[in-house]
Order: structure tokens, then sequence, then C-alpha cells
């Protein structure tokens, strides 16, 4: 049975949407913001995912040094067949694959060390949840502390989620030039990142990491070059609606107000130095950690 008309234009402008989608995602792989493995687990774990629908051959294509013609041999060796696609790997292959891939194409940085990088990504993401495994399991990262002019949610303590400060305090702060950035996040509140603790640390010799949204990030960028710039995605854009009204924390207005920002915000991607999948708190974790060269305590 032929579909309807209007199905028909759905479903070409999805295809279109997933092809450019997929265009993406190896055009990340090989400008190295994105790690090869991580395609592959974001694939493995969701069936429903961009990375599931990639062709293997597309995913090789992307790792530079690698041609057709060794394409084909590794595949062999792999027993893989080329028009496969990521999602649709037995076990065996998933294991064989990622074995190659960690080898011959790591997540590796290089340039000078940096001390401070920034984690951003759309609302909900879980950011938050990645910066508090770093502040559990890596105690030689610092993580900075934000000021806001939002109320404290239930379990939120003071001083450690955040400084709680009225907007005459936050007024002062600028003012006295204490920020290394702010901004007004969901049309909203105010948030900034006092300067000083961050300038200490980094003296220290101690990581920094800087939990902040995608206007701040900017602003690092401007004003410290040297940052790293990690953009943390959801597997899914499905995932990432389900993660926003599943923490229901938030009224209806605000989720929406959320929702529309997310979808602002997942457009920057391409202006981050390094991407990462939120598949697993564990491993985006230690994939940020690693973006500062700091080793696992
Ligand atoms: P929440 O209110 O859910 O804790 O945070 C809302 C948003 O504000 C999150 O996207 C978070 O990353 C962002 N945010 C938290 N602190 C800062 C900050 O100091 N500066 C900026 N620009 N954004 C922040």
């Amino acid at each position: 049975m032929k579909p309807p008309e209007v199905d028909r234009a759905a479903g070409s402008r999805a295809a279109v949407a997933a092809r450019r989608a997929r265009a993406a995602i190896k055009t990340a792989v090989r400008e190295k913001r994105r790690s090869a493995v991580g395609v592959l687990d974001t694939a493995q774990g969701h069936p429903d995912s961009i990375e599931a629908g990639m062709r293997v051959t597309d995913l090789l294509q992307a790792i530079p040094g690698l041609g057709p013609v060794r394409i084909r041999r590794n595949l062999d060796k792999l027993e893989i067949s080329p028009s496969k696609r990521l999602g649709g790997l037995g076990l065996h292959q998933q294991g064989r694959l990622r074995s190659y891939l960690e080898q011959r194409a790591p997540f590796s940085v290089s340039g000078p060390e940096s001390r401070l990088v920034v984690l951003a990504g759309p609302t909900a993401v879980g950011k938050g949840t990645v910066a508090s495994f770093i502040r559990e399991k890596f105690p030689d990262v610092s993580l900075s502390v934000s000021a806001t002019t939002r109320a404290p949610r239930p379990g939120e303590v003071e001083g450690v989620s955040y400084y709680f400060v009225d907007d005459a305090e936050f007024d002062r702060m600028i003012a006295a030039g204490e920020f290394l950035e702010w901004a007004v996040v969901h049309n909203h509140h105010r948030y900034g990142t006092p300067r000083a603790p961050i300038d200490a640390a980094i003296a220290a010799g101690n990581g920094v990491l800087l939990e902040i949204d995608i206007q701040g990030a900017r602003q690092v960028r401007a004003a410290m070059p040297e940052a790293r710039l990690v953009f943390l995605l959801p597997p899914t854009w499905d995932e990432l609606v389900r993660r926003l009204i599943g923490r229901g924390t938030e009224s209806e207005e605000e989720q929406a107000r959320r929702l529309k920002t997310a979808e602002v915000e997942l457009a920057a991607q391409n202006e981050f130095d390094f991407l990462v999948v939120n598949n697993d708190v564990e491993a985006a974790a230690s994939e940020v950690v690693d973006l500062m060269n700091r080793r696992i305590a």
C-alpha cells in the first residue's frame, strides 16, 4: 500500500535529516572532536540512534589514514560485511570492532595541556550528574561553584551546589569584576562563574571543571582561549526529552522553555572542541577528565 502523500513527504524529510546527522558525526570523528569508540557505544546502547544507522564503512572512512583498500582488508579481518550498520553488528563483531577502534583511533588529546575544561550541553543532558561523578571520583579536579539568583532546590547545599545570592549581590559581583563569565539562563535567572577560585586552582596545578551553559562557554572561550570546550550530547533527542520531563522538578511552562533552549543549544555543538555522548555516566566522566590530562584517582 502506498503511504499517503504527507507521510511520504515527512518520511523523506526525516531521511534527509538522518543523512545529514550521519555526515555530521563522520565530520566530528574526522576532526577528532568525537571518539569512534563513543560512536559505537551509542549505536550499541541505542538502536534508535543516528549512530546505529551508520554503516561500519562510513565510520572507518572518518578515521584519518584509512583508505578504501585498507578498510576492505580490515573489515575482512574483522569478519564484518562493508554494508553492515553499526546497530546491526553481532556481539562478537562489536567486540572485534571495538578493540580495533581503540587501537586504531584512540581519543587522545594533542597540543598543550589545558587545566580548564568547560562542560556544556543542552538542558537535562546530564551535565550535573557527570560533574557530580567527577567531584566524587576524581578529587584532584576542582569543580567551579557558580553563583545564581535562583532559589535552592531540595537537597542543594549552599557553597557546594551553588552560591545562592539575591539580585543585589549578583549586581555587586558583576560590578566588582568577580565573574569570569555570567549569563541569564532560560531567559530567567542569572548564573555566573567566580573567577578567583579558578585562578587559584590553576595556579596550584589542579584541573578545573566548569559546568555551565553555552553562552557561558562562549564567554570563557573569549576570555581564556586555552580552555577546552566539551559538549555533552544525549544519545538521542527522545532520550533528552525523557530526561527533561523525568526530572519533574519544574513546572510545565518551565519545561517547555527548557526544551526550546535545548533545541537551540544542540545546534551549537559544532563550536565545541570535543563532543562526548552521555551513554553512561562513568564513561562520559572519564572521557571528560581525560581531556584535562588528569589521571584517575
Ligand atoms: P540549574 O538551574 O538546572 O542548576 O542550571 C541551569 C543551567 O545553568 C544549566 O544549563 C547550567 O549548566 C547553567 N549554569 C550553571 N552555572 C552557570 C554559570 O556559572 N554560568 C553559566 N553561564 N551557566 C551556568
